[in-house]
């Protein structure tokens, strides 16, 4: 029933020539960066087949949890470094780019980088509120572009969620429009304590099909920046009732469900840890994600001739960063070991790569909790196609293996705070189904 239903829509709702072009550049192309990537790995040879490019720090809203100097002087990267960025990148096989910011709609020469390389595919993340008539008619041209845009709650808690007035109309404007001129439109939310109750529903759900929405993808609130709100993050309840809602739905809904958490039997995992994706910020630093706001290497050349490729496999920082991951936990170490991750910063002396330059000082402020792994509540998919998709393409490629998370992750912790005052030896609690 699944299986006809979703080919239905990808067979009477899309456009040919725009699901060519993802079936193509995304899915076939895409497929093989990630082979070429665990061949490289077998090489102990990092390149990320999925890049993350900040290509403007500017934002017309002002985000809770937002880590990105939003506030601060515009800086971009152009046309030109983002055609060497993505030119070095395709040489080793890459075609996909996740497009960030800062809000992507206000770069200037945005479709100009669509443009510039198409037979490549981008997904941009974006509030949609930029979004025209015109621009989603550029995009249907284009092709090669599906911008996911975020919505964080109903008219109120969208206000709240991001600091301005008519957010939710605005963005619903920028939806529309890409839906009436034929895109291929995702929809998003970081999932928090404001809006979990509105947006994780199959009332939501059901609302982004009828509207013509092909994919959504439900991230969790990271309590980030310089105005982080931790009382907006999930209970490690609401965390594994996410991971159990995404599942049944990819079991019934015919729309797409992106995640970037767990394999297919449910366990969790972090894209940096296993090297399959990396971030780039708006001045051109190295990053091993989006919150990890600290950098020893940039795509710019000034004193360092090498290749994007050579920075990206030579880099001890990055190396260290994703060993570290590895051996503490399968969830994410920002949240789980922010103690951790400070350390490693000031081993390999990484400089903060936010223009507030207070990176450091959040980090510290930061208390360990959980994040997307929940040892001994993994839900393993029921749609047989996820399944065969992540063992395929997206799965911890054995970078875990060996390590005993026991007493490191969020859990451990807890466990050996909690054997630190009772004295004895406490074991995991087992498993309530
Ligand atoms: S470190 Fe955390 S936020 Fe970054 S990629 Fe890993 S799980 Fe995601």
């Amino acid at each position: 029933m699944y299986t006809l239903r979703m080919a239905k829509r990808m067979l009477f709702e899309t456009n040919k020539r725009l699901l060519w072009k993802l079936i193509w550049n995304l899915g076939v192309k895409g497929s093989r960066s990630v082979f070429l990537h665990k061949r490289r790995m077998k090489k102990g040879q990092y390149f990320p087949p999925f890049l993350y490019v900040s290509i403007i720090n500017s934002c017309n809203l002002r985000c809770q949890g937002c880590w990105v100097d939003v506030a601060h002087k515009q800086q971009t990267i152009d046309l030109k470094a983002m055609n060497k960025l993505i030119g070095e990148a395709r040489q080793v096989g890459n075609s996909f780019f996740g497009i960030v910011g800062g809000e992507p709609f206000m770069h200037p020469e945005l479709f100009d980088i669509f443009a510039a390389h198409p037979d490549c595919y981008f997904q941009v993340f974006t509030n949609g509120q930029f979004i025209t008539d015109e621009k989603a008619r550029r995009m249907f041209e284009l092709g090669n572009v599906t911008p996911l845009i975020s919505v964080e709650g109903n008219e109120i808690i969208s206000d709240q969620r991001r600091g301005r007035l008519d957010v939710y109309s605005k963005t619903l404007a920028g939806i529309d429009a890409c839906l009436r001129n034929k895109v291929m439109t995702g929809v998003c939310t970081s999932l928090a304590k404001s809006n979990i109750d509105h947006l994780l529903t199959e009332a939501w759900v059901d609302r982004l099909i009828e509207m013509g929405v092909l994919y959504t993808w439900f991230h969790v609130y990271r309590p980030m920046g310089p105005d982080a709100n931790p009382e907006l993050c999930l209970t490690p309840e609401q965390q594994r009732r996410a991971r159990q809602f995404v599942v049944e739905m990819r079991a019934k809904k015919p729309i797409i469900i992106i995640d970037a958490y767990y394999d297919g039997d449910g366990k969790a995992l972090c894209p940096a840890a296993n090297g399959i994706s990396h971030h780039i910020n708006p001045w051109g630093d190295i990053e091993p994600c989006p919150i990890v706001q600290f950098s020893k290497e940039s795509i710019h050349s000034g004193k360092d001739e090498r290749t994007l490729f050579e920075k990206f496999t030579q880099s001890e920082y990055l190396a260290d960063f994703r060993k570290l991951s590895q051996e503490t936990t399968r969830g994410c170490i920002v949240l789980e070991r922010p103690d951790l991750l400070a350390k490693l910063v000031e081993k390999h002396e990484a400089k903060d790569s936010t223009a507030r330059a207070t990176a450091m000082q959040e980090l510290r402020s930061m208390t360990s909790r959980t994040s997307q792994y929940h040892p001994g509540y993994e839900i393993p998919e029921k749609n047989i196609y996820y399944r065969i998709a992540k063992k395929l393409l997206f799965n911890d490629f054995g970078v875990y293996e060996g390590h005993d998370h026991s007493r490191t992750s969020a859990y451990g912790q807890e466990r050996v705070q909690q054997e630190s005052v009772s004295q004895e030896p406490v074991q995991p609690e087992p498993a309530q189904r």
